[in-house]
């Protein structure tokens, strides 16, 4: 058995994923780099640590998450943190410029299709994974779990006339107020064993979920993440908050 503890971050071949990869590895955990390209996620493991393991997992397959929950009890018989952290904000062609990608995720316009997809990875695909890996956290002596929303998904804020980003709400926004649901979904269910729940918010960043546009760093999106999948025994569960402190629902 692995005497270090073992984290799972899904999508984390890349972007604030890999980031979050990277330092929890720095926090001693032994990281497995969820990438649903097992190639691309064999290379972001090297980034990560000496001990990080890619493993194949495509949250919007089944198969996949069986697969790798399988793959996980056999190599650590346990999980102490999940980082749902896999997302699209749209399903067209990659590259697409954030207007283009706002504009055609707006509700008047989405196919249901488009909403479909997006809502098969940013929210089925958290309930799916989490509940594969849930035997698994509950073999780990304090499991904690995040779920990487988005400040996009606070309802508080987008209902605000002033906040300038709100023309952009549309059907990843909705999928993001989702991932809020389901995070306090599983918080309320799981607090009397001590699994502790939350979403963080990383903040507008710059990825290629938004062409690079975003203002802050993978540095500065990974770090609430991390601070939840670190808590301790006092730390809240059921929470929704960002590096400056809590977001409005
Ligand atoms: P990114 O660079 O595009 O990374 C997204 C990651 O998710 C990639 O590794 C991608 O894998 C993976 N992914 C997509 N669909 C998947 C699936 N079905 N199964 C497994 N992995 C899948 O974007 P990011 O900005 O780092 O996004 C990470 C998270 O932060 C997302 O949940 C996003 O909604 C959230 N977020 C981002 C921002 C921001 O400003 N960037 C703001 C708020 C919230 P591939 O390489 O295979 O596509």
């Amino acid at each position: 058995m692995n005497s270090k503890p073992v984290a799972l971050v899904t999508g984390a071949n890349k972007g604030i994923g890999l980031q979050i990869a990277k330092d929890l590895a720095s926090h001693g955990f032994t990281v497995l780099v969820g990438s649903r390209d097992l190639a691309k996620g064999e290379v972001a493991a090297k980034s990560v640590a000496d001990d990080a393991r890619a493993i194949q997992l495509d949250v919007a397959d089944q198969d996949s998450i069986s697969a790798a929950a399988d793959c996980v009890r056999k190599e650590f018989g346990r999980l102490d943190v999940l980082v749902n952290n896999a997302g699209i904000s749209h399903a067209g062609a990659p590259g697409r410029p954030l207007e283009e990608i706002a504009r055609s995720g707006l509700l008047p316009n989405v196919s249901l299709n488009e909403v479909r997809t997006v809502w098969e990875t940013n929210v089925f695909g958290v309930i799916a994974v989490t509940q594969a890996m849930l035997p698994l956290l509950r073999e780990a002596p304090a499991a904690r779990i995040v779920n990487v929303a988005s400040g996009g998904g606070s309802l508080a804020w987008n209902s605000d006339p002033n906040n300038p980003h709100r023309y952009m709400f549309g059907n990843y926004s909705a999928s993001k107020v989702a991932v809020n649901a389901v995070t306090l979904g599983f918080a309320f269910s799981l607090e009397a064993e001590g699994i502790k729940v939350n979403s963080a918010d990383p903040g507008f960043t710059a990825t290629d979920l938004n062409d690079h546009q975003g203002t802050g760093t993978v540095e500065e999106g990974a770090r609430e993440a991390v601070r939840l999948a670190l808590l301790g025994p006092d730390g809240p569960t059921g929470t929704f908050s960002n590096s400056d402190g809590p977001v409005a629902w």
